[in-house]
């Protein structure tokens, strides 16, 4: 697989408080189209929050957000921040989708409903052609013979796959991954993180995944960045990261860690 160094992902001079909180400080970096990119560092150290606001589920209080040259957030007036139109923040936005922490999978809708809803409601797919990629993508993940179960009937590993499987339908640009397996035991979350492997393997899909995995951050990313109190300390690629990190910040969270 290849990727660019490209600017698919953008943000530059992003700052985000709650309250007297700094959780992102002056924050640029980023990503290539194609390009895995796994944000690690201490609880608290705003890495969530970047996911949340490429979903526009928090939005920054200063600074530019870019995803392939169109804008989620950007600065046009002094200091004032300028959003993009509603329609034009529904456009980029709709080619990003994320996988949370907590599933949530739609309880009253058999898994293969779950996966093909988007598809069919939101991007007006017909009903047929979302059932047989639902299908396919439901076999890639290790589920093609639960299309019928409903999620309750499922085990959290499962319904994860279900959840990656929903989040891949509406065929996204951009996947975000949001400490996926933190709520599993280690038995379910390695089948969760050998189907994320093989997604890696197989498309080129453009994923940033916040992960206390680091073996697997390791195997499925082409860079790694190292947050601390909302900066970025090292970006860089994961064997160096993990082999020999240069900042002393990275080599205790590391030791805290692995
Ligand atoms: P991480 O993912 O690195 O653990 P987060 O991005 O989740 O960090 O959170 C960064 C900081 O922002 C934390 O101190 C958290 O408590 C705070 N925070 C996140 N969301 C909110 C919110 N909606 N209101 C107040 N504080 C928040």
């Amino acid at each position: 697989m290849t990727t660019t160094n490209g600017e698919f992902i953008t943000f530059d001079g992003v700052h985000k408080s709650f309250g007297k909180n700094v959780v992102l400080d002056d924050l640029s970096f980023s990503v290539g189209e194609g390009e895995r990119v796994t944000l690690i560092g201490p609880s608290g150290s705003g890495k969530t929050t970047i996911l949340r606001m490429l979903m526009t589920l928090t939005r920054p209080d200063r600074g530019t957000i870019g995803v392939d040259g169109d804008y989620l957030y950007h600065e046009k007036r002094g200091d004032q921040l300028v959003p993009a139109s509603d329609g034009h923040i529904r456009k980029v936005r709709s080619r990003i989708t994320m996988v949370f922490q907590h599933f949530n999978l739609f309880p009253n809708m058999k898994v293969l409903r779950n996966v093909t809803e988007a598809p069919i409601h939101v991007l007006g797919k017909p009903k047929d052609e979302a059932e047989a990629r639902g299908k396919e993508l439901l076999e890639l993940v290790g589920l093609g013979d639960k299309l019928d179960a409903h999620p309750s009937q499922l085990s959290g590993g499962q319904q994860q796959r279900v959840a990656i499987a929903r989040a891949l339908a509406v065929d996204p640009d951009v996947l975000l991954l949001d400490e996926v397996t933190s709520a599993l035991d280690p038995e379910l979350a390695a089948e969760v993180l050998d189907v994320l492997r093989d997604i890696a393997k197989t498309t080129d899909v453009t994923m940033l995944l916040v992960t206390h995995a680091m073996k697997f951050a390791r195997d499925v990313s082409h860079r790694v960045l190292m947050f601390n109190e909302g900066r970025i300390i090292e970006d860089a690629s994961p064997e160096q990261l993990f082999n020999e990190p240069e900042h002393e910040r990275t080599k205790s969270f590391l030791r805290s860690v692995i």
